[in-house]
């Protein structure tokens, strides 16, 4: 593992977050992917070496919108057209819960990105690279000091 230093970042702009959450890459430097396998996401990016899975309970964000995507847009509409009756009810019960469990997992990647992207867009200032040269940014300091070494 290699020994990640403070590294002087630009600033960055609401849209350079936008389009770093739409490509799954850290919102600190755009320089990393989130993830390191397809449901394994990086604790630290390793590039800058900010925490990307803060504590516990920061996967609840993702949670929340991994399940209301997958309920509002594809589960719900599916359960609609059963007791409409476009469809069998039973189909529509089979085609729902495959989708509610096959879905999560297609969008897990995307649900975290969106989280961290939807979060430092609204908390734009706690990011490191936006946080002005004097400012005492201890928490970020002694992440990178008591990180556990790989
Ligand atoms: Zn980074």
């Amino acid at each position: 593992m290699q020994d990640l230093q403070l590294q002087p970042a630009p600033n960055v702009t609401r849209r350079q977050l936008l389009m770093r959450g739409l490509r799954c890459q850290c919102p600190n430097c755009g320089q990393a992917k989130l993830f390191e396998t397809r449901l394994h996401i990086h604790r630290y990016c390793p590039k800058c070496g900010m925490r990307i899975e803060r504590s516990d309970g920061y996967y609840l964000g993702p949670a929340c919108i991994n399940y209301g995507i997958a309920v509002f847009t594809f589960v719900l509409p599916i359960l609609l057209l059963g007791f409409i009756g476009f469809i069998a009810i039973k189909l529509a019960l089979v085609i729902a819960l495959t989708g509610a469990l096959i879905l999560p997992v297609l969008l897990y990647r995307f649900s975290w990105s969106c989280w961290l992207m939807i979060y430092y867009i609204c908390l734009a200032q706690e990011l490191h690279a936006n946080r002005p040269e004097d400012c005492d940014d201890l928490s970020f300091e002694e992440e990178l000091r008591t990180r556990p070494k790989d």
